[in-house]
């Protein structure tokens, strides 16, 4: 399967100084990866002529697709439509059908008005360009070709973009016969790092049919991304699926594989939760069938709490962020709530408070079950909410670890010989 390489060119001044995240390139790299495209390139460039027509020079010349976003409103710094005549190599004409949806468009919204002369500039388009309607805003879109490359140019408000990228993508495939809508498949891994994967996977990533890929993503499983046509796809996945197998998630993600886990095994779970303060338990109640498992769950933030809602002994909590303390929670959770499973948090979020001795980013998480308690302390870097976000990671990570530990044992909840393992 060839694809046909495409390129996108993000257009304005506030996405290169920084004020404004580039949403659009990414919507339009998914939509045209779907759609059987290679996105070789995402650029951004602000809304000067010049840069404006090398960026596009650039990408034309080295792609069989450009899609741009912004530069098509009607003030002097929208520069697109300009930009794109030099490129191509054409005048700007006006287009009488453009013309008249813009008038269309402020009879409905601004009845009794006209459009301002600089409105009219929007229907102005590279001779020979196919305009796309726009039913969400005034600027049309614009497809027009520059020797065997298509030139696409679309809206940068995200809404309207959106819209026409569908259009677009809907009237691409006459433009390049032969498009194959690719198989986009992904497995999901936890519990491993990339370079192990990587170790594991050498001589997978090479190729284009299919291309494979693998990110981490930000709530701590790594996503492995297979392109290409549905067999190649089909048989690259069985292969990958036999290296990655320890570490396979069912679901994306650690919370959306727990839930109906557990649900499978009729077991529930609960938190007893401290440096998290509820997170783990938004994380699990974020997943669609969650209340079939998650009955109810604990905030113990102070240590009087952890005594009295928990029952974790005085001496457990003296020292508040520590493996004793962890672990009583985990089972005090438990028998407080007759929960199968219950799954702790304790940590140092910070940003003070912290010591030589215990470290800001210090958290212990520990899940227990009807076998016993298992914990772990790790060492998180960074702001509060960056620790906070990654403790829930982890305690989603070893409560997920033990119940994969148990996939085979029937009945059972763990059969795991983790590090920690204390019985109850
Ligand atoms: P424009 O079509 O250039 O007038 O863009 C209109 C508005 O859309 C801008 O002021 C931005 O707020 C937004 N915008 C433009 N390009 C992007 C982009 N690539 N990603 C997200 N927002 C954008
Ligand atoms: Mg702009």
């Amino acid at each position: 399967m060839s694809r046909p390489r495409a390129r996108l060119l993000s257009i304005g001044d506030e996405l290169v100084n920084g004020r404004t995240v580039d949403t659009n390139a990414t919507h339009l790299a998914r939509c045209l990866t779907d759609a059987g495209f290679l996105v070789v390139g995402i650029a951004a460039v602000g809304d000067g002529h010049g840069a404006l027509a090398t960026a596009l020079t650039a990408a034309a010349d080295d792609a069989d697709l450009v899609v741009c976003t912004g530069g098509l409103g009607p003030t002097d710094d929208d520069r697109t439509r300009a930009a794109l005549a030099e490129v191509v190599g054409v005048s700007l004409v006006e287009d009488a059908g453009a013309w008249k949806a813009i008038r269309r468009r402020w009879a409905l919204l601004r009845p009794g008005q006209e459009p301002s002369p600089s409105n009219r500039r929007q229907a102005l388009v590279p001779t020979g360009a196919e305009v796309l309607a726009n039913d969400r805003g005034t600027a049309p879109g614009l497809l027009v070709r520059r020797a065997q490359t298509w030139i696409a140019c679309l809206p940068g408000v995200p809404h309207e973009m959106i819209a026409m990228a569908e259009r677009l993508i809907r009237i691409l495939p006459r433009r390049f016969p032969g498009l194959v809508v690719p198989r986009v498949a992904e497995l999901y891994l936890a519990g491993v790092g990339e370079s192990l994967v990587q170790e594991h996977l050498y001589g997978q990533f090479d190729g284009e049919d299919p291309q494979v890929g693998i990110t981490v993503s930000e709530s701590g499983h790594l996503v492995l991304r297979v392109v290409g046509a549905p067999a190649a796809v089909r048989a690259r996945l069985a292969i990958l699926r036999r290296k990655v197998r320890p570490w396979l998630l069912p679901a994306p993600g650690l919370a959306a594989s727990i839930i109906p886990t557990l649900a499978a095994r009729s077991l529930t779970i609960t938190t007893a939760e401290s440096c998290t303060v509820g997170l783990v338990a938004a994380a699990l109640g974020s997943v669609p069938g969650a209340s079939a498992v998650l009955h109810e769950a604990l905030v113990a933030y102070a240590p009087e709490a952890k005594r009295r809602r928990l029952g974790v002994a005085q001496a457990a909590v003296q020292e508040v962020v520590s493996q004793a303390c962890v672990e009583a929670m985990a089972r005090g959770a438990r028998r407080r709530t007759g929960a199968d499973v219950a799954v702790a948090t304790t940590g140092l979020a910070g940003p003070g408070g912290g010591s030589p001795d215990l470290p800001v980013g210090t958290v212990w998480v520990a899940v227990a079950d009807i076998h016993g308690v298992q914990s772990r302390s790790v060492r998180i870097d960074g702001s509060r909410a960056r620790v906070q976000s990654r403790a829930v990671t982890e305690a989603l990570l070893i409560t997920w670890e033990r119940l994969a530990a148990s996939r085979t044992a029937r009945g059972g909840i763990i059969a795991g010989k983790a590090v920690n393992d204390v019985p109850r």
